[in-house]
């Protein structure tokens, strides 16, 4: 009982504490109704607990002296100890400067000022010791600092300012408000002030003992006035994890609640279909990653629970087999399975694909598109009803309401990115029990990202390509280039090849790559003219039938060569083509290269990809080329993307949310978010109620996350 008495009387300190952290900002002191207002609006700031962890931006270190030989010529702001032996002011093109010879025992420097001399030549003292603090130029063999900021060295050595000054980002709109960094700084004073004993650790002890870690109040004030740089490095490590620590447990606990909640239809048997294909018509050895992915997926649809799984593989890996095996078992098991794509080109070549192998093994399979006609819907929707239909591949129209499963037991959706949540949840909601669901993606995820957006859905990963694949030769070249490399294009022709040449298309400038595209059109049709030469062209502003019947010429070898916007991204698989052109390779993102690049290189033949590009490239636009050159390894490409373009706008502004991290960041700090997510896995494992005492403070902190959801927005 004593302890019962103990965990309440600890619970009833957390209630106070989180309560205490949502006061609205305008009861604190020295802030008020109209600086609260500014708060608000400007930065976000509601209540003491967005104060709190308002971290700073950035730190100016003042804790070390340097002494004018030590100077480096790029060097951040330095601090120094000296005097002035002279003021002069200096004619230049307008107006004029303010320049002071500034003197240590190590040598001389000038100290100068643009604007206000008259005020600044007033105040300036000769021959005794001042702290100047600022950031130094190199000019002329010597250095200089602009507009410094300085005081009189005092005679006490105690008063002598150390440490670390924070900054606080600010807008202008309070900058002009007077709520300048030293009242931001002021303000965040008078909170400690009142929370000082409030605030509670929210990680358990042995954790922060383990890890050596700040205690939460220690890192919080660290944070914002820190002692040292050691003790700055250590709070944000802290609150790092803490943040990191949080996600992870909150993604975790979803699946494990979905686990636990969301039946699923249970398959138990291997069948007849299954072991036919796999014994007599499979059409090439499974790669070893291949069969990993299978085992993994079979053993999700066995255990009772809904399969919500992410296959991950890059292009060419094999995913498609993978998926069709995978119907192959929810047929064994009495159910059927549908296949979706993004768009109808490839429904359709996903349809062709399987379409052999489902006759091999006598299973009835069908193709839905927009296109579909009303005549020939009907009999597929009876079909479906009825469950004399197994295997439906189609587009969005596989969701629309006339679609009724019997009894649905696998979704298969190729390329997620294409479709949002709620396409996918409409799936689900077809039967009483939502069918296991498999998203196949060849945009590779980084494990970090992966870790962190999808924690809560299991991942598989194709991480082997099949066996005799060529490696595909990627050179980059400038456009006054264009001669030899048609040279090089008609050559492959010869030799019986096709080729892919591709234009941007970017929503924001349509009229202008349209324009682009059809220039080009023009101009290869006068490069590589008819008879002897059959073109093919696709884009967006085509009707389906038109862009179909291209298509097919191009599939069928009747053209050699496809021009065409990204419309053929995602998918396509023509063999023969071995060529991918891509023009204006310097608008396009690394992942859409590496996407465009993977239609080539599908056959036996040594397959080219070349990035054409003008001579003005970004120095970003530079490190996409040189890594598309240097490598095929679609995680390594992923990696390089996130770095350049930041996490959000990767996954696309839905899945943004992660920006929202307050301190951590998850390309920079991803050895702390596995750490994080160690500990999250490995505390759940023991404990996922989270019932055990020692673990009590993640309990609070965990509830308090969920009660007050404006702070922790970023979880959907
Ligand atoms: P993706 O993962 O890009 O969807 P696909 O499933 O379309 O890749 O497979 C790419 C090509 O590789 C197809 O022509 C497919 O038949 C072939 N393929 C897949 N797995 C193997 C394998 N284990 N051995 C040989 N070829 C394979
Ligand atoms: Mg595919």
């Amino acid at each position: 009982r004593v302890f019962e008495f103990h965990l309440s009387s600890i619970r009833i300190i957390f209630v106070l504490m989180n309560t205490k952290l949502q006061t609205p900002i305008d009861y604190l002191k020295g802030v008020g109704p109209h600086r609260a207002d500014l708060l608000r609006k400007e930065l976000g700031i509601q209540t003491y607990q967005d104060l709190l962890n308002f971290f700073p931006y950035r730190y100016i270190d003042r804790t070390r002296f340097y002494q004018i030989k030590d100077l480096q010529r790029h060097s951040a702001e330095v601090q120094l100890v000296g005097e002035i032996t002279e003021i002069k002011e200096v004619a230049q093109k307008r107006g004029k400067r303010l320049v002071a010879k500034f003197r240590d025992e190590t040598g001389t420097m000038e100290l100068v000022w643009f604007r206000g001399q008259k005020w600044i030549k007033n105040q300036l003292k000769l021959h005794v010791p001042y702290i100047i603090f600022g950031k130094t130029n190199w000019y002329n063999n010597s250095f200089s600092m602009p507009h410094p900021e300085m005081e009189l060295k005092p005679k006490d050595k105690k008063e002598l300012k150390t440490g670390m000054k924070a900054l606080y980002s600010s807008t202008e709109k309070l900058n002009n408000s007077g709520i300048t960094n030293k009242v931001m700084t002021g303000m965040i004073q008078h909170l400690f002030l009142e929370l000082k004993e409030l605030l509670f650790e929210t990680l358990p002890e042995y954790l922060i003992n383990k890890e050596a870690l700040l205690t939460k109040d220690k890192a919080l004030l660290n944070i914002h006035f820190p002692k040292t740089t050691d003790l700055l490095a250590r709070a944000q490590f802290r609150l790092k994890f803490e943040e990191l620590f949080y996600i992870q447990l909150q993604l975790i606990l979803k699946n494990l609640i979905h686990k636990s909640k969301i039946k699923g239809q249970l398959f138990e048997t291997v069948g007849d279909h299954f072991n036919a294909f796999y014994k007599s018509h499979l059409p090439f050895k499974l790669t070893n990653a291949q069969k990993r992915v299978l085992k993994e997926i079979r053993a999700d649809m066995g255990t009772g629970a809904q399969m919500n799984r992410l296959l991950q593989g890059d292009v060419g890996s094999g995913k498609t087999i993978v998926g069709f095996m995978s119907m192959l078992m929810a047929i064994d098991n009495g159910f059927q399975a549908c296949l979706m794509a993004p768009t109808e080109i490839l429904a359709n070549q996903h349809y062709q694909g399987l379409k052999p192998w489902c006759d091999a093994v006598g299973i009835h399979i069908k193709l839905l598109t927009g296109s579909t006609k009303k005549k020939d819907r009907t009999p597929i929707h009876n079909a479906l009803e009825d469950g004399s239909l197994q295997i439906i591949v189609g587009t969005h129209a596989l969701i629309e309401d006339a679609v009724v499963f019997k009894n649905l037991g696998l979704a298969i959706i190729d390329e997620q990115h294409r479709f949002g949540v709620a396409q996918r949840s409409k799936l689900w909601k077809k039967n009483s029990l939502p069918p296991h669901v498999l998203v196949m993606t060849a945009t590779p995820i980084p494990r970090t990202l992966a870790m962190s957006l999808y924690g809560d859905l299991d991942v598989s990963v194709i991480d082997e390509l099949p066996p005799g694949r060529q490696a595909i030769k990627t050179v980059h070249r400038f456009d006054n280039n264009r001669l030899k490399v048609n040279a090089f294009l008609r050559d492959e022709i010869k030799k019986g090849r096709q080729v892919y040449i591709v234009y941007p298309l970017i929503q924001e400038s349509e009229a202008l790559d349209y324009k682009d595209l059809m220039d080009g059109f023009e101009s290869i049709s006068r490069d590589f003219p008819k008879p002897h030469y059959q073109i093919s062209i696709v884009h967006g502003k085509m009707k389906a039938t038109d862009k179909d019947f291209e298509m097919e010429r191009f599939v069928k070898g009747e053209t050699q060569i496809m021009v065409a916007t990204t419309v053929i991204e995602v998918g396509v698989n023509v063999p023969n083509a071995s060529v991918m052109v891509i023009e204006s390779a310097e608008r396009f993102g690394l992942s859409q290269l590496h996407q465009l690049r993977g239609r080539v290189g599908r056959g036996a033949e040594q397959s080219y990809c070349i990035l054409m590009t003008s001579h003005k490239l970004s120095d970003h636009s530079k490190t996409r080329l040189e890594t598309m050159c240097r490598t095929a390894d679609g995680f390594e490409i992923a990696e390089v993307d996130l770095k350049l373009r930041g996490p959000g706008d990767l996954m696309g502004t839905q899945q943004s949310g992660i920006l929202n991290l307050k301190i951590a960041d998850i390309v920079k700090d991803k050895d702390i978010l596995e750490h994080a997510r160690y500990y999250a896995k490995f505390i759940l494992d023991k404990d996922p109620s989270l019932g055990f005492k020692e673990h009590l403070p993640i309990l609070e902190t965990y509830r308090a996350l969920m009660t007050y959801k404006n702070i922790w927005n970023y979880i959907s």
